[in-house]
Protein backbone atom coordinates (compact mmCIF):
# COMPACT_ATOMS: atom_id res chain seq x y z
CA UNK A 1 0.00 0.00 0.00
CA UNK A 2 1.45 3.07 -0.98
CA UNK A 3 2.43 5.47 2.21
CA UNK A 4 -0.18 8.61 2.53
CA UNK A 5 2.19 11.63 2.90
CA UNK A 6 1.45 14.68 4.09
CA UNK A 7 0.77 17.62 1.65
CA UNK A 8 3.91 18.84 1.06
CA UNK A 9 3.16 21.83 -0.82
CA UNK A 10 3.41 24.15 2.00
CA UNK A 11 6.06 26.05 2.74
CA UNK A 12 8.95 24.98 2.94
CA UNK A 13 9.62 23.26 -0.50
CA UNK A 14 13.24 22.31 1.24
CA UNK A 15 14.85 21.45 4.77
CA UNK A 16 15.75 24.31 6.74
CA UNK A 17 18.84 24.01 8.49
CA UNK A 18 19.82 25.72 11.63
CA UNK A 19 22.62 27.60 9.59
CA UNK A 20 24.11 27.79 6.05
CA UNK A 21 27.86 28.37 5.33
CA UNK A 22 28.12 31.82 3.61
CA UNK A 23 30.13 31.40 0.59
CA UNK A 24 31.06 34.07 -2.18
CA UNK A 25 31.03 33.97 -6.11
CA UNK A 26 32.86 30.88 -7.51
CA UNK A 27 34.37 33.08 -9.82
CA UNK A 28 35.65 35.44 -6.94
CA UNK A 29 37.52 32.69 -5.17
CA UNK A 30 38.36 30.76 -8.80
CA UNK A 31 40.52 34.30 -9.68
CA UNK A 32 42.28 34.35 -6.50
CA UNK A 33 42.93 30.53 -6.16
CA UNK A 34 44.45 30.31 -9.90
CA UNK A 35 47.50 32.02 -8.55
CA UNK A 36 48.26 29.07 -6.64
CA UNK A 37 48.59 26.56 -9.96
CA UNK A 38 51.60 29.57 -10.85
CA UNK A 39 52.97 30.07 -7.71
CA UNK A 40 52.85 26.83 -6.02
CA UNK A 41 52.99 27.87 -2.34
CA UNK A 42 49.89 26.20 -0.92
CA UNK A 43 50.42 26.56 2.82
CA UNK A 44 53.09 27.93 5.57
CA UNK A 45 52.47 31.53 5.63
CA UNK A 46 52.46 32.51 1.81
CA UNK A 47 50.77 35.48 0.15
CA UNK A 48 46.83 34.88 1.20
CA UNK A 49 47.61 34.23 4.82
CA UNK A 50 50.00 37.46 5.55
CA UNK A 51 47.01 39.26 3.45
CA UNK A 52 44.69 37.97 5.56
CA UNK A 53 46.39 38.39 8.79
CA UNK A 54 46.84 41.70 7.70
CA UNK A 55 43.23 42.58 6.93
CA UNK A 56 41.68 40.85 10.20
CA UNK A 57 43.97 43.26 12.04
CA UNK A 58 42.30 46.20 10.63
CA UNK A 59 38.78 44.92 10.05
CA UNK A 60 38.75 43.38 13.78
CA UNK A 61 40.42 46.52 15.54
CA UNK A 62 42.81 44.72 17.64
CA UNK A 63 46.67 45.59 18.05
CA UNK A 64 47.69 41.90 16.55
CA UNK A 65 45.74 38.69 15.19
CA UNK A 66 47.56 35.25 14.28
CA UNK A 67 46.34 33.07 11.84
CA UNK A 68 45.44 29.04 12.51
CA UNK A 69 44.04 26.06 10.96
CA UNK A 70 41.16 26.32 12.72
CA UNK A 71 39.74 27.85 16.73
CA UNK A 72 40.35 25.36 18.35
CA UNK A 73 44.15 24.91 17.82
CA UNK A 74 44.37 28.47 18.42
CA UNK A 75 42.77 28.55 21.37
CA UNK A 76 45.22 25.78 22.72
CA UNK A 77 47.83 27.50 21.52
CA UNK A 78 46.88 30.54 23.13
CA UNK A 79 46.70 28.78 26.52
CA UNK A 80 49.93 27.22 25.73
CA UNK A 81 51.36 30.52 24.62
CA UNK A 82 51.22 32.02 28.63
CA UNK A 83 52.82 28.81 30.27
CA UNK A 84 50.36 28.04 32.19
CA UNK A 85 49.66 25.54 35.08
CA UNK A 86 46.99 24.72 37.41
CA UNK A 87 43.34 25.60 37.47
CA UNK A 88 41.36 27.63 35.16
CA UNK A 89 38.12 28.87 35.71
CA UNK A 90 35.51 28.97 32.51
CA UNK A 91 32.20 28.58 31.67
CA UNK A 92 30.29 25.31 31.37
CA UNK A 93 27.77 26.55 28.85
CA UNK A 94 30.19 26.53 25.32
CA UNK A 95 30.62 24.40 22.84
CA UNK A 96 33.10 21.07 23.93
CA UNK A 97 36.42 23.29 22.53
CA UNK A 98 36.41 25.40 25.07
CA UNK A 99 37.14 23.00 28.43
CA UNK A 100 38.85 20.64 25.92
CA UNK A 101 41.45 23.22 25.40
CA UNK A 102 41.84 23.94 28.59
CA UNK A 103 42.20 19.54 29.68
CA UNK A 104 44.32 19.33 26.71
CA UNK A 105 46.96 21.71 27.92
CA UNK A 106 46.97 19.47 31.50
CA UNK A 107 45.19 22.99 33.20
CA UNK A 108 41.97 21.65 35.67
CA UNK A 109 38.89 23.25 34.46
CA UNK A 110 36.69 25.06 37.22
CA UNK A 111 33.08 25.69 36.47
CA UNK A 112 31.54 28.96 36.98
CA UNK A 113 28.17 29.16 36.57
CA UNK A 114 26.27 31.50 34.01
CA UNK A 115 24.43 35.00 33.93
CA UNK A 116 20.41 34.03 33.21
CA UNK A 117 20.22 37.24 31.10
CA UNK A 118 22.62 36.93 28.03
CA UNK A 119 24.62 33.24 29.15
CA UNK A 120 28.14 34.48 30.04
CA UNK A 121 29.88 33.72 32.79
CA UNK A 122 28.87 35.17 36.25
CA UNK A 123 31.23 37.14 37.50
CA UNK A 124 30.47 37.73 40.46
CA UNK A 125 30.95 34.08 41.46
CA UNK A 126 34.16 34.09 40.10
CA UNK A 127 36.02 35.00 42.81
CA UNK A 128 34.37 32.41 45.25
CA UNK A 129 36.64 29.80 42.94
CA UNK A 130 39.84 31.55 43.29
CA UNK A 131 42.21 29.17 45.00
CA UNK A 132 46.27 29.21 45.28
CA UNK A 133 46.50 26.92 42.04
CA UNK A 134 44.14 29.33 39.92
CA UNK A 135 46.23 30.70 36.80
CA UNK A 136 43.62 31.86 34.42
CA UNK A 137 39.89 32.81 33.35
CA UNK A 138 38.58 31.70 30.34
CA UNK A 139 35.05 33.04 29.58
CA UNK A 140 33.29 32.70 26.26
CA UNK A 141 31.35 35.74 24.86
CA UNK A 142 28.48 32.79 23.82
CA UNK A 143 26.76 33.58 21.41
CA UNK A 144 28.38 36.89 20.76
CA UNK A 145 27.06 38.33 23.93
CA UNK A 146 30.10 39.97 25.32
CA UNK A 147 30.94 39.28 28.56
CA UNK A 148 31.24 41.30 31.56
CA UNK A 149 35.13 42.30 31.00
CA UNK A 150 35.32 45.19 33.29
CA UNK A 151 34.37 42.97 36.23
CA UNK A 152 36.53 39.99 34.73
CA UNK A 153 39.30 42.31 33.81
CA UNK A 154 39.31 43.87 37.66
CA UNK A 155 39.49 40.11 39.35
CA UNK A 156 42.12 38.95 37.16
CA UNK A 157 44.25 42.07 37.94
CA UNK A 158 43.81 41.69 41.81
CA UNK A 159 44.62 38.13 41.28
CA UNK A 160 47.28 37.48 38.94
CA UNK A 161 45.41 35.52 36.36
CA UNK A 162 45.60 35.50 32.65
CA UNK A 163 42.11 36.16 31.29
CA UNK A 164 41.53 34.17 27.65
CA UNK A 165 38.41 34.84 25.77
CA UNK A 166 36.89 32.14 23.69
CA UNK A 167 35.54 34.61 21.11
CA UNK A 168 34.19 31.96 18.44
CA UNK A 169 30.93 33.48 17.97
CA UNK A 170 31.77 37.27 18.27
CA UNK A 171 33.36 37.98 14.85
CA UNK A 172 33.09 41.57 13.77
CA UNK A 173 31.87 42.88 17.06
CA UNK A 174 32.60 46.00 19.02
CA UNK A 175 31.87 47.33 22.31
CA UNK A 176 32.05 51.03 22.57
CA UNK A 177 34.35 51.27 20.12
CA UNK A 178 37.05 49.20 20.90
CA UNK A 179 37.48 45.36 18.34
CA UNK A 180 36.03 42.98 20.86
CA UNK A 181 39.51 41.28 20.44
CA UNK A 182 41.60 43.42 22.71
CA UNK A 183 39.60 42.45 25.54
CA UNK A 184 41.89 40.16 28.12
CA UNK A 185 45.68 39.07 27.17
CA UNK A 186 44.44 37.14 24.12
CA UNK A 187 41.47 35.90 22.44
CA UNK A 188 40.41 33.39 20.15
CA UNK A 189 38.01 33.46 16.87
CA UNK A 190 36.81 30.40 14.73
CA UNK A 191 36.29 30.81 11.04
CA UNK A 192 34.27 27.79 11.25
CA UNK A 193 32.31 27.17 7.92
CA UNK A 194 29.24 27.43 10.19
CA UNK A 195 30.38 30.81 11.72
CA UNK A 196 29.44 34.21 10.47
CA UNK A 197 32.95 34.61 8.42
CA UNK A 198 34.32 31.85 7.70
CA UNK A 199 37.55 30.20 6.03
CA UNK A 200 36.53 27.03 5.67
CA UNK A 201 37.81 25.95 8.72
CA UNK A 202 40.43 28.34 10.40
CA UNK A 203 40.82 30.83 13.39
CA UNK A 204 42.88 33.47 15.09
CA UNK A 205 44.44 34.59 18.44
CA UNK A 206 43.96 38.39 18.46
CA UNK A 207 45.86 40.66 21.31
CA UNK A 208 45.78 44.61 22.07
CA UNK A 209 48.97 45.05 23.39
CA UNK A 210 52.57 42.99 22.97
CA UNK A 211 54.81 45.30 22.90
CA UNK A 212 58.02 42.84 22.16
CA UNK A 213 56.15 41.04 19.78
CA UNK A 214 56.75 38.03 21.97
CA UNK A 215 53.45 36.85 22.02
CA UNK A 216 52.96 37.34 18.35
CA UNK A 217 56.45 35.71 17.70
CA UNK A 218 55.93 32.32 19.96
CA UNK A 219 52.25 31.91 18.45
CA UNK A 220 53.94 31.73 15.03
CA UNK A 221 56.14 29.33 16.38
CA UNK A 222 54.07 27.15 17.95
CA UNK A 223 51.51 26.67 14.78
CA UNK A 224 54.60 25.87 12.83
CA UNK A 225 56.02 22.84 15.40
CA UNK A 226 58.11 24.70 17.86
CA UNK A 227 60.83 25.41 14.92
CA UNK A 228 62.61 28.41 15.69
CA UNK A 229 65.49 28.27 13.18
CA UNK A 230 66.75 26.34 10.25
CA UNK A 231 68.58 24.18 12.55
CA UNK A 232 66.51 25.42 16.09
CA UNK A 233 63.56 23.42 17.81
CA UNK A 234 62.72 25.95 20.58
CA UNK A 235 58.90 24.73 21.82
CA UNK A 236 56.55 21.39 22.06
CA UNK A 237 54.68 23.02 19.06
CA UNK A 238 52.28 21.47 16.68
CA UNK A 239 51.09 21.92 13.29
CA UNK A 240 48.25 24.65 13.25
CA UNK A 241 49.03 26.45 10.25
CA UNK A 242 46.27 28.00 8.02
CA UNK A 243 46.80 27.07 4.02
CA UNK A 244 46.20 29.55 1.11
CA UNK A 245 43.05 27.79 -0.29
CA UNK A 246 41.56 28.75 3.23
CA UNK A 247 43.24 32.10 3.48
CA UNK A 248 41.93 32.77 -0.04
CA UNK A 249 38.34 32.34 1.03
CA UNK A 250 38.84 34.22 3.91
CA UNK A 251 40.11 37.04 1.81
CA UNK A 252 36.92 37.00 -0.56
CA UNK A 253 34.47 36.21 2.60
CA UNK A 254 35.84 39.29 4.10
CA UNK A 255 34.35 41.28 1.22
CA UNK A 256 30.75 40.15 2.25
CA UNK A 257 30.77 39.68 5.59
CA UNK A 258 28.97 43.36 6.59
CA UNK A 259 26.28 42.83 4.29
CA UNK A 260 25.71 38.71 5.92
CA UNK A 261 25.71 40.25 9.07
CA UNK A 262 23.11 42.97 8.02
CA UNK A 263 20.88 40.09 6.57
CA UNK A 264 21.09 38.21 9.68
CA UNK A 265 19.79 41.11 11.78
CA UNK A 266 16.89 41.35 9.04
CA UNK A 267 15.92 37.99 10.56
CA UNK A 268 17.02 38.17 13.93
CA UNK A 269 14.24 41.26 14.06
CA UNK A 270 11.78 39.50 12.43
CA UNK A 271 12.07 36.31 15.23
CA UNK A 272 12.33 39.10 17.89
CA UNK A 273 8.78 40.76 16.61
CA UNK A 274 6.93 37.44 16.19
CA UNK A 275 8.00 36.02 19.26
CA UNK A 276 8.89 38.78 21.35
CA UNK A 277 5.50 38.99 23.20
CA UNK A 278 4.55 35.28 23.22
CA UNK A 279 4.51 34.15 27.23
CA UNK A 280 6.88 31.58 27.69
CA UNK A 281 9.45 32.39 25.57
CA UNK A 282 12.29 34.41 26.20
CA UNK A 283 15.23 36.60 24.61
CA UNK A 284 18.64 37.10 25.97
CA UNK A 285 19.86 40.25 26.27
CA UNK A 286 23.38 41.46 25.33
CA UNK A 287 25.01 44.41 26.77
CA UNK A 288 23.89 47.53 25.11
CA UNK A 289 27.09 49.08 24.50
CA UNK A 290 28.10 46.23 21.97
CA UNK A 291 27.54 45.78 18.23
CA UNK A 292 25.81 42.20 17.61
CA UNK A 293 26.96 40.06 14.86
CA UNK A 294 23.73 38.31 14.91
CA UNK A 295 25.26 35.03 14.78
CA UNK A 296 22.77 32.96 16.48
CA UNK A 297 19.06 33.08 17.13
CA UNK A 298 18.80 31.40 20.84
CA UNK A 299 15.36 31.53 22.43
CA UNK A 300 14.83 30.19 26.01
CA UNK A 301 11.29 28.51 26.59
CA UNK A 302 9.85 28.18 30.01
CA UNK A 303 9.81 24.71 30.71
CA UNK A 304 5.53 25.02 31.15
CA UNK A 305 3.83 26.96 28.26
CA UNK A 306 6.40 25.65 26.04
CA UNK A 307 8.43 22.58 26.22
CA UNK A 308 12.21 23.21 24.63
CA UNK A 309 12.28 19.54 23.20
CA UNK A 310 8.54 19.39 21.98
CA UNK A 311 9.51 22.43 19.84
CA UNK A 312 12.46 20.73 18.75
CA UNK A 313 10.28 17.49 17.74
CA UNK A 314 7.68 19.61 15.89
CA UNK A 315 10.39 21.73 14.05
CA UNK A 316 11.90 18.81 12.88
CA UNK A 317 8.78 17.62 11.67
CA UNK A 318 8.16 20.16 9.54
CA UNK A 319 11.83 19.45 8.42
CA UNK A 320 13.06 21.97 10.42
CA UNK A 321 16.59 21.86 12.16
CA UNK A 322 17.00 23.84 15.20
CA UNK A 323 19.94 23.11 17.56
CA UNK A 324 19.72 22.09 21.41
CA UNK A 325 23.16 24.77 21.73
CA UNK A 326 24.60 24.01 24.19
CA UNK A 327 23.17 20.96 25.80
CA UNK A 328 24.43 19.21 27.55
CA UNK A 329 26.87 21.71 29.29
CA UNK A 330 30.53 20.79 29.60
CA UNK A 331 30.43 19.50 32.89
CA UNK A 332 28.20 16.75 32.17
CA UNK A 333 29.68 15.46 29.04
CA UNK A 334 30.48 11.64 29.53
CA UNK A 335 34.39 12.43 29.85
CA UNK A 336 33.86 15.36 32.35
CA UNK A 337 30.85 14.06 34.35
CA UNK A 338 32.82 11.63 37.10
CA UNK A 339 34.79 14.88 38.13
CA UNK A 340 32.11 16.85 38.51
CA UNK A 341 28.50 17.70 39.53
CA UNK A 342 26.41 19.67 36.77
CA UNK A 343 24.09 20.51 40.07
CA UNK A 344 26.69 23.02 40.82
CA UNK A 345 26.25 25.09 37.85
CA UNK A 346 22.15 25.11 38.34
CA UNK A 347 21.83 28.22 35.66
CA UNK A 348 23.43 26.82 32.75
CA UNK A 349 22.49 23.53 33.95
CA UNK A 350 18.59 24.74 33.91
CA UNK A 351 19.01 27.23 30.69
CA UNK A 352 21.02 23.87 28.76
CA UNK A 353 17.61 22.25 28.98
CA UNK A 354 15.16 24.82 27.73
CA UNK A 355 17.32 26.55 25.24
CA UNK A 356 16.71 26.10 21.70
CA UNK A 357 18.69 27.99 18.83
CA UNK A 358 16.99 28.73 15.72
CA UNK A 359 17.60 28.50 12.28
CA UNK A 360 19.09 31.79 11.01
CA UNK A 361 21.95 32.68 7.77
CA UNK A 362 21.64 35.55 5.60
CA UNK A 363 19.87 33.95 2.99
CA UNK A 364 16.78 33.09 5.19
CA UNK A 365 13.61 34.73 3.76
CA UNK A 366 10.98 36.41 5.73
CA UNK A 367 8.18 33.64 5.48
CA UNK A 368 10.26 31.15 6.57
CA UNK A 369 11.04 33.00 9.88
CA UNK A 370 6.89 33.44 10.31
CA UNK A 371 6.67 30.17 9.36
CA UNK A 372 8.84 28.37 11.71
CA UNK A 373 7.55 30.80 14.47
CA UNK A 374 3.83 30.02 14.03
CA UNK A 375 4.97 26.22 14.40
CA UNK A 376 6.77 27.27 17.65
CA UNK A 377 3.30 29.14 18.98
CA UNK A 378 1.08 26.63 17.11
C1 LIG B 1 33.24 26.97 16.92
C2 LIG B 1 33.70 27.12 18.33
C3 LIG B 1 35.00 26.78 18.75
C4 LIG B 1 35.98 26.03 17.90
O1 LIG B 1 36.26 26.60 16.71
P1 LIG B 1 36.65 25.68 15.45
O2 LIG B 1 37.07 26.68 14.44
O3 LIG B 1 35.45 24.90 15.06
O4 LIG B 1 37.79 24.80 15.87
C5 LIG B 1 35.36 27.08 20.05
N1 LIG B 1 34.50 27.63 20.93
C6 LIG B 1 33.25 27.95 20.58
C7 LIG B 1 32.35 28.58 21.59
C8 LIG B 1 32.80 27.67 19.28
O5 LIG B 1 31.52 27.94 18.96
Amino acid sequence: MAEVKENKNTYPPEPITVTKASLPEFGEYEELIKKLWENRWLTNMGMYHEELKKRLRDYLKVGGAELFVNGHMALEMAVQAFGLSGEVITTPFTFASTTHAIVRNGLKPVFCDIREDDCTIDAEMIEGLITEDTCAIIPVHVYGNICEYEKIDEIAKSHGLKVIYDAAHAFGETVGDMGVGNLGDASMFSFHATKVFNTIEGGAVTWRKDPEGELESKLYKLKNFGITGKEAVEYVGGNAKMNEFCAAMGLCNLRHVDRWMEERKRVFDRYRKNLGRVNGIRFLEPREDQKLNFAYMPVVFDGEIFDRDDVYERLLERDILSRKYFYPCANAYDCYRDFYDAKDTPVALNISKNILTLPIYPELPDESVDLICEIITG
